[in-house]
């Protein structure tokens, strides 16, 4: 079992931000509505998740981190009916046998939880303590029991890059919960968690670029979309530019990507992409999610009609708002 937890997580932990990614799903699964994320060293000296969701009960907290003990899934039907971030059930084990994990969990406010340390895949502690509502997750020198892994990593910048990344994306995602990012003790990121997306941009891109942009919105039977995109003034070279959402998971699509370029062909030059929110919401059995193990891309199985349905929000947003040049 410590061998197929070292095998898994080859698959799921990549890096730092795989980690990452990992366990601020967990903590969005959980209902949280604060999430706040720490970061020394790109990631590679710790990692800290803490929320204020569900928490765990304290017999489960130690089967958590076995392998497939809490898989949500019962039957392979509920593979196309996935609405949790996570479903596989190998995250925890797979990080614990890797890293040096401890975890804090409490499911009520009664002051008492429960916490369990592990490293390297070896249980050290699991015992009752003093715990605030929520789950706080800490992972210390990742990769510290397989060098290998750990000789591929970049530099702090690179991992710090990848680490936000997955901040932003989930922060996006999620305008309803309240973000923090810090790394090597500095603030990065701090988001109000009112529900609004054009703060939660602002937070990120600044507020000029947040001000700047258009709303996006449309429904149809299949499908909705809500979403904020920048007129030409704010353009990048780099495919980041565009942030795509399917049902509240960052997803990479060029089935979406591509009508809003076509949407947007006549005012950009080649290669610019426009900075831009989209999310997308749709019945779970008309994206399969499990196509790719990382969850970053997806199926859709109406897919032309979702090309001509985002073609025709985005042309509609950029026609009916008068474009204000800024400065
Ligand atoms: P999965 O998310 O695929 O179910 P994980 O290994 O990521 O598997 O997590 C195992 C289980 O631990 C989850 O299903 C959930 O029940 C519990 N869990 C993990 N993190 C949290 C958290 N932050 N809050 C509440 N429960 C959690
Ligand atoms: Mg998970």
């Amino acid at each position: 079992d410590h061998l197929a937890n070292q095998i898994a997580a080859g698959e799921v932990v990549e890096r730092p931000a795989s980690v990452l990614k990992e366990l601020i799903e967990n903590a969005v699964d959980a209902d949280s509505s604060r999430i706040d994320v720490s970061a020394e060293e790109g990631g590679l000296n710790s990692l800290r998740v803490a929320d204020n969701g569900t928490g765990i009960q304290s017999d489960d907290l130690l089967l958590a981190f076995q392998r497939h003990a809490t898989s949500k899934i019962a039957t392979g039907k509920d593979l196309f009916q996935i609405s949790t971030l996570g479903f596989r059930g190998e995250a925890l084990p797979s990080i614990a046998a890797v890293a040096k994990v401890k975890c804090v969990s409490a499911t009520d406010d009664s002051g008492l939880g429960r916490v369990v340390e592990i490293e390297g895949g070896t249980l050290l502690a699991n015992r009752d303590t003093n715990a605030p509502k929520g789950t706080e997750m800490i992972v210390k020198d990742l990769f510290y029991n397989t060098p290998a892994r750990l000789k591929y990593m970049k530099t702090i910048q690179t991992e710090l890059g990848h680490l936000s990344d997955v901040v932003y994306r989930q922060a996006l995602a999620r305008p309803d919960i309240a973000f923090t990012f810090s790394h090597n003790g500095n603030v990065l990121l701090r988001t109000p968690g009112n529900g609004d997306l054009r703060q939660v941009v602002a937070a990120i891109y600044g507020t000029s670029s947040a001000k700047a942009m258009i709303e996006v919105r449309e429904d149809n039977p299949d499908y909705s979309i809500i979403g904020l995109t920048a007129m030409p003034i704010e353009t990048r070279a780099n495919r980041n530019a565009v942030t795509v959402l399917v049902n509240g998971r960052y997803v990479r699509s060029q089935a979406v990507v591509q009508p809003l370029m076509q949407a947007y062909h006549t005012l950009l030059p080649l290669h610019r992409y426009p900075l831009t929110v989209l999310d997308l919401r749709m019945h779970p059995t008309l994206v399969d999610v499990n196509v790719h193990p990382a969850k970053l891309e997806v199926r859709f199985s109406k897919e032309n009609e979702l090309r001509s349905f985002v073609e025709s929000a985005v042309k509609k947003a950029l026609g009916s708002e008068a474009y204000i040049p800024s400065g």
